[in-house]
């Protein structure tokens, strides 16, 4: 089959690799019908995160048909459409029990090596380095998924392809981020990035009700989207987002706080940023943070942080003083997908919302390579691509 391969920085390529196969009784397979390059692709691009190696199929965003099912999978069958969530749950463990998919305790294959990075294992995820279980990505014609009773989403024919596929990732990513941030009928909420999943957060953020929304970005086709949703929109190459922050709050800040963000943040004009991207360049640090620091700098005393954006690992000079006597909340984590979506679909089937607004551009997997630099560099205002294999 042909799948987008990982060859090392900023090289991944459309190539020929065997299909999958069921490896074990909970396997199924599914022929892909639609995938999407996230935006915490671009991390892998960059080769920002380790426990990558050549020949790694990537993509976690991903739907498509089964077309096999192993001897013990109950609950799908052949012809079944299913969204796939890039969170492999296993439905047994405590924490799927308990709802906290992303961080199951037995998807992982690569349990050891998770942790001892993070002190305990993470759910496995797919196309997502070895760190997280080293799984073949959807970005493919084909697809195996593990656990199958438990790891998808079935959607109804009513509904296309483009509408449910952020089912999977940035749609309840986004939502996630909002919830965690307790949302109240009072509350002014910054987020901050407005690719793919700030754009999911900020109508998730206005659907659960906020008093305002405040985007904040430097690239005026994402904020024009964000506008559109009904976000009060900051261009920081423009204006202080910390002034004008204080200025829309009454000098009180935003009681919630979003890093839609995360490891690779820009803003390269400020000091400590340079410190940061003179620290990463020297592997002394992973991640870049700062959109954290302005968050904790800016965020009313005693609200919540809630941080969907990926992090790597190591940050440095993170304001731990003014964290913690602003008695701010912190909330962070991948996506628990199944949690949310149950409610995310019917929420799409009654019209609530139709996700596929962000979608910019559409392209066959063959010219997936292209599009990742087309993403990266945000040509031809692109913000989210979906690729059709
Ligand atoms: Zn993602
Ligand atoms: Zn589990």
């Amino acid at each position: 089959m042909k799948a987008l391969v990982w060859h090392g920085k900023q090289d991944i390529r459309c190539d020929t690799v065997p299909d999958p196969e069921i490896e074990d009784a909970k396997d199924a397979i599914i022929k892909v019908t639609s995938c999407a390059i996230c935006g915490s692709d671009l991390h892998l691009f960059h080769n920002m995160i380790p426990a990558m190696k050549p020949g790694d199929v990537v993509g976690h965003e991903m739907m498509g048909e089964v077309v096999e099912t192993g001897s013990s999978v109950t609950k799908l069958k052949k012809g079944d459409r299913i969204v796939v969530p890039f969170t492999i749950n296993c439905d047994e463990c405590e924490q799927c029990k308990r709802g906290n998919y992303s961080v199951c305790e037995r998807s992982n294959r690569n349990k050891d090596l998770a942790a001892k990075v993070f002190g305990h294992t993470t759910a496995g995820l797919f196309g997502y380095t070895h760190l997280t279980g080293g799984y073949q990505g959807g970005q493919a014609e084909y697809l195996r998924v593990p656990f199958a009773d438990a790891t998808h989403i079935k959607v109804p024919d009513s509904l296309t392809d483009e509408q449910v596929l952020f089912l999977g990732d940035i749609f309840p990513t986004g939502w996630q981020a909002a919830v965690q941030c307790d949302i109240q009928p009072t509350d002014t909420v910054a987020i901050w990035g407005c690719g793919p999943v700030g754009q999911m957060t900020i109508r998730s953020a206005i659907l659960l009700g906020a008093k305002q929304v405040v985007a904040i970005d430097r690239l005026p086709d994402r904020l024009s989207m964000a506008a559109a949703a009904g976000a009060i929109t900051i261009n920081v190459d423009e204006e202080n987002a910390v002034e004008r922050l204080n200025e829309l709050t009454g000098g009180k800040g935003p009681e919630k706080c979003i890093d839609a963000v995360g490891m690779e943040a820009h803003a390269s004009s400020t000091v400590d940023s340079m410190y940061d991207r003179v620290k990463q360049a020297t592997m002394a640090v992973n991640d870049r943070v700062h959109v954290l620091r302005e968050m904790i700098y800016v965020c009313r005393p005693a609200g919540i942080l809630s941080i969907p954006g990926v992090y790597g690992g190591l940050a440095d000079k993170i304001p731990l003083g003014q964290l913690m006597n602003k008695g701010l909340t912190v909330r962070a984590g991948q996506t628990h997908v199944r949690r949310w979506t149950d409610d995310l679909l019917r929420r799409i089937e009654e019209g609530q919302i139709d996700p596929s607004f962000v979608i910019t551009h559409t392209a066959s997997l063959e010219e997936g390579p292209g599009m990742y630099r087309v993403f990266e560099q945000k040509q031809d205002s692109c913000i989210k691509v979906v690729l059709k294999p």
